[in-house]
């Protein structure tokens, strides 16, 4: 950051304090170290690149719902929150307890001296005891072994553990048009490119709202003044399901031509249930890289257009 906004941003506290603050993300999904919100999953969801699979609940702040958590410990006495902890002596003759460095003053190097009464102890668990770790409040002194445990959202909301929320959300999985999409990704950036060449605009993976609202991913799309060509790519043509969503999607974009790869003839039933005005099959016969055989294609349409 730069130093002049950093002088900005000291002068705006005036008498304020810079407090330090733990940020964490909250609620996240990782694909292999990509990090990805759940409103971005949610979209991926929506566009059905992800199937959700399986039901997952986190506790989130009651206020404001974050699920960006920490953990507080306050004073049971007097509710201070700078608390230190330590390993504990307790002489039992006068009941002192305090940390085991207090014990240890003078010059003694293996006996303990109470702080309070004076006295010296010897024998572990006869004279004194070690109950282990426990927690001093800096301000009252008080020790404890079990602090009043509080939780605080990244939002500065305190609760007690118990008046958290739940929230409910959903892990994924991927969808078989994720898998086909991923799997011919370079392709259509390949095509994409040489089609970027010969002055063409060209998308590839773009959004694009049709006329019921719905935004559809369009795996490759040529806008061209006169029309747009949105190019899908199906191995398998012979499942239904793929063409009910090609055909809805044409209806949906009707200023757009379909243009679908495929690696298989077609079946002639499935042929009869589209028009072939709007959509058109590509079938790769000849085993041509897919790149090349939409480039063939596009530039083919252009030059019947001129
Ligand atoms: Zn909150
Ligand atoms: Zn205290
Ligand atoms: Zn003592």
């Amino acid at each position: 950051m730069d130093v002049n906004i950093i002088l900005l941003a000291l002068r705006s506290i005036g008498e304020g304090e810079i407090k330090p603050r733990i940020k964490n993300l909250g609620l996240l999904y990782e694909i292999n170290g990509v990090e990805l919100t759940p409103e971005k999953i949610n979209e991926y969801r929506e566009n059905d690149l992800l199937i959700p699979t399986s039901r997952y609940s986190y506790p989130a702040c009651g206020v404001c719902n974050s699920t960006a958590l920490h953990i507080v410990f306050e004073c049971p006495t007097c509710k201070g929150n700078v608390l230190t902890k330590h390993d504990m002596i307790v002489h039992y003759e006068c009941n002192h307890i305090a940390p085991a460095e207090e014990f240890k003053f003078k010059h003694v190097s293996t006996l303990y001296t109470c702080p309070r009464c004076g006295k010296q102890l010897s024998k572990v668990g006869i004279d004194y005891g070690r109950p282990g770790f426990g927690f001093m409040c800096e301000k009252c002194k008080f020790i404890t072994q079990y602090p009043v445990i509080k939780v605080e959202c990244d939002n500065g909301h305190v609760s007690n553990i118990y008046d958290l929320n739940m929230v409910i959300v959903e892990g994924y999985k991927v969808s078989s048009a994720a898998n086909s999409l991923a799997s011919v990704y370079e392709e259509l950036v390949t095509a994409a490119k040489i089609l970027k060449n010969y002055g063409l605009n060209v998308d590839v993976l773009c959004k694009v709202t049709g006329t019921s609202g719905v935004v559809h991913i369009i795996p490759l799309m040529l806008k061209d003044v006169d029309m747009n060509i949105v190019i899908d790519y199906i191995p398998n043509p012979n499942d239904t399901i793929q063409w009910f969503k090609i055909i809805a999607r044409s209806i949906d974009l009707p200023n757009v031509l379909s243009i679908v790869v495929t690696d298989k003839p077609i079946d002639a039933n499935i042929l009869t249930t589209f028009n072939t005005s709007r959509i058109r099959i590509l079938y790769n016969k000849d085993g041509l890289r897919i790149s090349e055989l939409i480039v063939k294609e596009v530039l083919r349409i252009i030059e019947n257009q001129v």
